[in-house]
């Protein structure tokens, strides 16, 4: 469980450390893989999600699995993108939140995954939650725990740190 004080920092305003739908880049299961690679390229992220024309997540696409796609294509060329679509190359969501506000989950997915998509309760998608925001908030917390709180230790701290 997270400390009640630490959570309630972090999760001052959740929809404040959510990245909306509207501005997160995303590509189509129908789209070619040279479209998608074209996006990555562009946007300059490694992964991305995979949308349905109704804003479902579908999967993720990434870099890596592209690039893991065209080894296995003989005399492998980046045009032979055009043959294949997303779908050819999407992984699997291992991991989303229906709530900002489940800051336990989030930080532990967090552990492995730069970012959790956020859906509703219909599964459509809502944006992102990545380490980039969250890591903000830490910084917050680190910086300003007390002005909030009086933290004193339980114990008395010897210099080298250990107790
Ligand atoms: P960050 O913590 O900002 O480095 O973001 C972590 C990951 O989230 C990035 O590597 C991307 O995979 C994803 N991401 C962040 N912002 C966007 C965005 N606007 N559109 C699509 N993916 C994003």
């Amino acid at each position: 469980m997270i400390d009640p004080a630490v959570e309630q920092l972090l999760r001052n305003d959740p929809k404040s450390y959510v990245i909306p739908a509207a501005v997160v880049a995303n590509v189509t299961a129908t789209n070619t893989l040279e479209h998608a690679l074209m996006v990555l390229s562009k946007v300059g992220y490694s992964r991305i999600p995979v949308l349905d024309p109704d804003d479902h997540l579908q999967g993720m696409i990434s870099l890596a699995a592209i690039t893991d796609k065209l080894l296995h294509v003989p005399g492998a060329a980046v045009e032979q993108l055009s043959n294949y679509t997303v779908a050819d190359a999407m992984l699997p969501v291992e991991h989303w939140v229906d709530d900002p506000a489940k800051l336990e989950t989030i930080l532990s997915y967090m552990v492995d995954e730069p970012f959790i998509p956020l859906l509703n309760q219909d599964n459509v998608f809502q944006g992102i939650i990545t380490r980039r925001e969250i890591l903000k908030r830490v910084n917050y917390l680190a910086h300003n725990l007390d002005d909030h709180y009086l933290v004193t230790p339980r114990e008395k701290v010897i210099e080298n740190g250990d107790h």
